[in-house]
């Protein structure tokens, strides 16, 4: 294992992946990346993998769109030869409330002011784009084409495999249990597998990036939660879309080989690193859908799982360099986006390092929002 690195990551999800990629196609050498487990083992191998530009923040709405267009053409950028079957069969975003209808009204305005190509939808055409969408119990919708989702374990491997092209080493089974700093910089990583020194330091440790933070003496704003998700038996395409609801808390895509997946959150959740599954979401999530999507309540579920979304106070992601420890940066705090913001998560965060200024400015998104109270509070969140 090398004991010296100009840049050391933590964590090889899409985050980690994707700063990585970013920083050695800008040309720095001598980047590691360590992992405790393996490459897509945390919230971004457990997640939807659902991307949409459908948000109610100018913010959210550029991150995404961004990410989008990224994604767009991943397969080439990153010169894969695999595919990230990136399917953009839009979003459908469906409401039960006028209130929420309002809103929906407000966002696809702010959507389109960024170049967005959302627009809201009668029920009648909500059920041509869905026809087995139960529309009795919805007020309207709101649809965009070219959101839709990915297979992340292959938008992840084709992040790290460029990345390793690009000389990046990656260390697996080598979990951070300290981090060394001196003078009030970052000195090393103290890791299962011995010392690696560096100047800098990346915590994109998902939903232990609390943790890594307490190991330079910092406290992160942020806390981990349990979200659930099943996958059904695969059956022939009737679905395009992922349907979301706010209100109704569900999001459902149909992947390509059939199965249908789906989740919800729960408000009830204990903030902690639990990531086993429950039947009190089987339940619910199984009323839900008997409700909203009739005829997939039939399928039989194949599996469930859990993964952890990481909170900010404001559900914001948090990109930051600590101005206490030089050589400290954190990208986390992604709650139920990180995976859509991966492609921008790179590029962002490889211009705080190198000190660059390549496109959108997210300086807003800093710690310092939640010290000084400017927090920015999305309303299209699951
Ligand atoms: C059920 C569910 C559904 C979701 N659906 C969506 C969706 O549809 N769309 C979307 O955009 N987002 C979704 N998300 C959110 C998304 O998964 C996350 O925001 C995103 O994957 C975060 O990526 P990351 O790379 O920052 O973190 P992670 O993928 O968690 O990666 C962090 C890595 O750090 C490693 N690590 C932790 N501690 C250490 C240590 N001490 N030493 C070394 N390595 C360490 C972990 O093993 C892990 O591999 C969902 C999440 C869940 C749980």
């Amino acid at each position: 294992m090398k004991r010296n690195a100009d840049v050391v990551i933590i964590g090889a999800g899409i985050s980690g992946c994707a700063i990585a990629y970013n920083l050695a196609a800008r040309g720095v050498k001598n980047i590691v990346v360590l992992e405790k487990r393996y490459i897509c083992a945390g919230s971004t191998g457990a997640c939807g993998a659902g991307v949409r530009m459908q948000w109610g923040t100018e913010m959210n709405c550029l991150l995404a769109k961004e990410s989008i267009e990224f994604y767009e053409h991943a397969n080439e950028i990153l010169e894969y030869d695999g595919d990230v079957e990136f399917k953009q069969k839009g979003y459908l975003l469906i409401s039960n409330s006028e209130k929420e209808l309002a809103q929906f009204e407000k966002n696809v305005a702010v959507q389109n002011r960024c170049g967005i190509p959302s627009r809201m939808v009668s029920l009648a055409e909500a059920k041509e784009i869905v026809p087995h969408l139960n529309t009795s119990v919805l007020k309207g919708a709101a649809f965009c084409e070219k959101d839709g989702f990915l297979n992340p374990f292959l938008t992840t491997d084709a992040f790290y495999r460029a990345a390793k092209r690009l000389g990046v080493e990656f260390y697996t089974q080598t979990e951070v249990t300290g981090l060394r700093i001196e003078g009030g910089r970052m000195k090393a990583v103290v890791t299962s597998q011995g010392e690696v020194e560096t100047p800098v330091v990346v915590n994109a440790a998902g939903g232990y990036s609390k943790t890594i933070a307490e190991m330079a003496g910092m406290e992160l704003p942020v806390y981990s939660e349990r979200h659930q998700i099943l996958v059904t038996e695969p059956v022939e395409p009737m679905q395009g879309p992922m349907v979301m609801s706010f209100g109704l808390n569900l999001y459902v895509q149909q992947s390509p080989h059939g199965s249908f997946i789906m989740g919800r959150g729960d408000q009830g959740e204990p903030r902690d690193l639990r990531v086993t599954s429950g039947w009190h979401f089987l339940e619910e999530m199984a009323k839900t859908i008997s409700v909203v999507l009739p005829p997939v309540a039939k399928l039989r579920v194949i599996r469930q799982w859990a993964g952890l979304y990481n909170m900010s106070p404001d559900r914001q992601p948090i990109y930051d360099r600590s101005e206490a420890i030089q050589g400290l940066y954190t990208a986390c705090g992604f709650s139920g986006h990180g995976f859509m913001f991966g492609p921008i998560t790179g590029r962002v965060m490889a211009d705080m390092i190198l000190n660059e200024h390549t496109g959108l400015d997210v300086s807003c998104l800093s710690l310092k929002r939640i010290e000084t109270g400017a927090l920015m509070f999305e309303p299209s969140v699951v």
